[in-house]
C-alpha cells in the first residue's frame, strides 16, 4: 500500500519536499472491518489549510501521518455484513492506494450507485463540490429567475456547479476564470452567458469594464473562491440587496494578504454576505445530492475533470491545483 504522508508544513508555498511517499504492508482485517482499494483520490483546496499548523476551522494535518483527502473505491475483502466484495463505496480513504475501515461506524464508508453516475463523479459534481456550489447558491445567494448570478473559478469543480445550477433557476450566470481555453469551455460546454479572463486584466478598472459589460443589469448574486481584484471588481458592480456567499478565497491560501478595497459597498448596496463550510450543513445534503444527481444521470449537468496517474504524482497535481493548472475537478486515478 503506497501512501503519501505530510512530511513538513509548507511556509508559503508548499513544494513537493513537503510531502513523502511510502509503502506500508495492507494489515489483516478484524471483526467489523472492510478493505478497500481506491480507485480515485479526491484533491481539493481545503487541504492547502490542512498542511499548516496554524488555528483555523479545520484540524490542521498531523505530520507523518497519511494526508486526507476523499476516496471512491470498491470493497476488496469485508468481515462486515453491511459490505461486500464489489461494493463501490465514498469514504474519507486519504492519499494512499488502500484503506482498512472501521465500517461499523456511521457515515465513515458510502456504498454509492454506478449504474447511471460515474464513479469519480462521488468526488465532483455528485459529491462534496456539487453541493458546495448548490448550498452557496441555493441557500445563500437563493436566486430568482432573471436575476444575474456571478461566480469566480467558474471552470472548476464548484464553480461549474454553480453556474449551470443558476441557468437552471432561469438566471444570467457569469463566470470569471484563468485563460481563454478556460472561458471558452464555461460558455461553449458549461452554457454560461458569459465569462471573463481575469488574466486579460492587470488593474481594477479594465476588470470593471469587461464585468461592466458582461452584467448590464448589475450582480445580484456573487459566488466568491478566489478574493483579491476579483472580488474588489465584483464589489462595486452588485445590485442594491445583493446576496454574497463566500466560499473559498484560494488567491490568500499561501498567506498572501487578502485586503477588500471597497467594504463601503457593503453598506452603500446594503449587501447580505456570508461565509459556510459545507461540511457543517448535513441537512442540505440529501436535497443538494438529489438535484445533482438527476442532472448528472440525465446529462444536463456537465462536468470536466483532470486526472493524475498513480498515488506518486499526487503532490504535484495538488501544487497545480493551487496555481490553476487543473482544469475543472483534479482527480488522481489510483487503478
Ligand atoms: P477548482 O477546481 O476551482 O480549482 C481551483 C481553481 O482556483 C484553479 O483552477 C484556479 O482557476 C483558481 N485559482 C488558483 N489560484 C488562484 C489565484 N491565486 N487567484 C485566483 N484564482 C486562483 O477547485 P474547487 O472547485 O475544488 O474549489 C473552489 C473553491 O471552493 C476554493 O476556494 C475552495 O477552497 C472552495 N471550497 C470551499 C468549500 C467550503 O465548504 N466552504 C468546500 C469546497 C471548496 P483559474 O485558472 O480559473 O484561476
Amino acid at each position: 500500500n503506497r501512501q503519501i504522508l505530510l512530511a513538513s508544513r509548507p511556509e508559503g508555498e508548499p513544494t513537493a519536499a513537503n510531502f513523502k511517499l511510502v509503502e506500508k504492508p495492507v494489515p489483516a482485517l478484524n471483526e467489523g472491518q472492510v478493505l478497500v482499494r481506491h480507485h480515485y483520490l479526491s484533491l481539493d483546496p481545503y487541504m492547502r489549510g490542512r498542511m499548516n499548523d496554524s488555528k483555523s476551522y479545520a484540524e490542521p494535518q498531523p505530520l507523518n501521518e497519511v494526508m486526507i483527502g476523499g476516496t471512491v473505491g470498491e470493497v476488496v475483502e469485508s468481515k462486515n455484513p453491511h459490505f461486500k466484495a464489489g461494493d463501490k463505496v465514498l469514504g474519507m480513504g486519504g492519499w494512499q492506494e488502500y484503506t482498512v475501515v472501521d465500517a461499523n461506524q456511521r457515515g465513515v464508508l458510502q456504498k454509492v450507485d454506478t449504474t447511471h453516475i460515474p464513479l469519480s463523479a462521488y468526488l465532483g459534481p455528485v459529491g462534496m463540490p456539487g453541493v458546495t456550489g448548490w448550498y452557496g447558491l441555493v441557500r445563500i445567494i437563493e436566486p430568482k429567475a432573471g436575476q444575474t448570478v456571478v461566480v469566480s473559478a467558474a471552470s472548476g469543480a464548484v464553480g461549474g456547479v454553480v453556474g449551470q445550477l443558476a441557468k437552471e433557476r432561469g438566471c444570467r450566470a457569469v463566470g470569471i476564470a484563468g485563460g481563454p481555453d478556460k472561458c471558452r469551455y464555461v460558455t461553449e460546454e458549461l452554457g454560461f452567458d458569459a465569462c471573463i479572463d481575469y488574466k486579460q486584466h492587470r488593474d481594477l478598472k479594465s476588470l470593471s469594464a469587461a464585468l461592466k459589460e458582461a452584467t448590464p443589469d448589475g450582480i445580484d448574486g456573487y459566488f466568491e473562491n478566489v478574493g483579491g481584484m476579483v472580488l474588489d471588481a465584483v464589489m462595486l458592480r452588485m445590485n442594491a440587496f445583493g446576496r454574497m456567499a463566500f466560499c473559498g478565497m484560494i488567491s490568500g491560501y499561501n498567506g498572501e494578504p487578502i485586503p477588500m478595497a471597497n467594504p463601503q459597498m457593503i453598506l452603500v448596496s446594503r449587501l447580505k454576505l456570508q461565509g459556510f463550510i459545507v461540511s457543517e450543513h448535513m441537512d442540505a445534503w440529501p436535497e443538494a445530492l438529489k438535484e445533482l444527481g438527476t442532472l448528472v444521470a440525465t446529462g444536463k449537468l456537465k462536468y470536466r475533470e483532470t486526472i493524475a496517474n498513480g498515488i506518486a504524482e499526487a503532490p504535484e497535481a495538488f501544487l497545480g491545483l493551487l496555481k490553476g493548472k487543473n482544469f475543472g475537478k483534479q482527480l488522481v486515478k489510483l487503478v
